[in-house]
């Protein structure tokens, strides 16, 4: 009969632990037998894996420490592993449709609908598209094109946050009231409870919050008193936490972002309609690298995604001077900066044309990207001034 021990999988601190021996007495035999110039006998130990077990986390032998904790790092078998290549990013214009022959031959000899993106400060996405009568023979029209503009704000793909972050925080600044004698446990700082008995009122989570020490401490006294506190606050802190509660309102939070982003991407789509567009995209402040932790470009890689599988093309275009030249004359090959006298729109001097401040950069973008399609060229007023030659 084997022992309990036996059967257990192996995990945890005590695996790594005699991982961690069995390593330093590999380690000393071969350096023995190195010196004795013999060949040595042992194998080197297996690492502990409980690969046979269906536990979500495996211990990845990391240890992490800020100085007041231990935390030993783990796997999450859950989390789908992605090779560099499933990561698509959105490349410029000139790469994905250098000439007239790859155009039409994505497109299926259809000149394709263009629609500008310019991701900005209060709205994460403003976009435009130009329609041009059925019959246009790509050649400028006398008078403005129909447009339509679509107008997602920051604040929309943020609410769910900051609405989830509301209840948070009235749970937080909760202080419950507790019977002399009573348990204090996490449970008190989320239910309701009825306090007419209660003779004790605790500070919130807030007011707990505020007095747990700083991480930064200079003299050991310190620590060991910033210490003290830590001990006596955490373990009732990380307990309000875990309650049910708390982590069902997590949960709800991820699945209203996802709603809310899956909402945006869906207006979007549908703007574009069944056809397959041109879906162009000014390459702003927000490309830094792959940082996908900021909102625009969580989006824009979502984005991205769902109309790629739907047989859109989403390109990046240099969105120089986009936000500062009037549409209207950039369609017509006129420079003309547009005035902008109020806070959220503003005019063009030369035709004076009245235009959402939000939308100027999108429309331009959209128009770019036609003027790429049809002759890939830019249009002249939005032209980056030729580099001086390095002599
Ligand atoms: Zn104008």
């Amino acid at each position: 009969m084997g022992s309990i021990a036996d059967s257990m999988p192996e995990f945890g601190y005590p695996a790594l632990q005699g991982y961690v021996n069995r390593r330093i007495a590999f380690n000393k035999a071969a350096a023995s037998a190195r010196d004795r110039g013999i060949p040595c006998s042992q194998a080197p130990p297996v690492f502990p894996m409980n690969s046979h077990s269906s536990s979500r986390y495996v211990i990845n032998n990391f240890i992490r420490t800020d100085g007041m904790e231990l935390q030993v790092l783990a796997y999450d078998t859950r989390h789908r592993y992605q090779h560099a290549s499933a990561f698509d990013p959105v490349m410029r214009i000139e790469k994905v449709l250098p000439d007239h022959a790859t155009i039409m031959r994505i497109f299926n000899d259809q000149t394709p609908k263009c629609i500008g993106w310019d991701p900005g400060e209060l709205v994460s996405a403003a976009l435009c598209m130009i329609h041009h009568a059925d019959n246009w023979d790509r050649q400028p029209e006398a008078q403005d094109p129909p447009l339509s503009n679509l107008l997602i704000r920051r604040s929309a793909l943020y609410s769910p946050t900051k609405s989830a972050r509301a209840d948070r925080e009235r749970l937080k600044n909760r202080s419950p009231a507790v019977q002399a004698k009573e348990a204090i446990t996490g449970d008190l700082w989320v239910q309701e409870q009825d306090s007419t008995a209660a003779t004790l009122r605790l500070p919130s989570i807030s007011d707990m919050e505020s007095a747990l020490p700083s991480k930064e401490q200079y003299t050991v006294d310190e620590f060991e008193q910033a210490l003290l506190v830590r001990l006596s606050m955490e373990p009732l802190l990380r307990e309000v936490y875990s309650t049910s509660r708390f982590q069902k309102d997590r949960w709800a939070e991820k699945r209203a972002k996802r709603a809310e982003l899956h909402m945006a991407v869906d207006a979007i789509l549908r703007m574009c309609g069944p056809e397959p567009c041109s879906i162009a995209v000014g390459n702003g402040t927000f490309r830094t690298g792959f940082n996908l932790a900021s909102k625009h470009e969580c989006f824009k890689t979502h984005f991205a995604k769902k109309a790629r599988a739907l047989g859109h093309v989403v390109v990046l275009v240099d969105e120089f001077l986009t936000s500062t030249m009037c549409p209207s004359c950039a369609a017509h090959d006129v420079r003309s900066r547009v005035a902008k006298p109020t806070q959220r729109s503003c005019v063009c001097v030369e035709c004076g044309r009245w235009i959402n401040r939000d939308s100027v950069g999108a429309q331009n973008i959209a128009l770019i990207a036609e003027r790429w399609m049809t002759d890939q060229t830019r249009p002249l007023p939005l032209e980056r001034p030729a580099q001086p030659s390095q002599l």
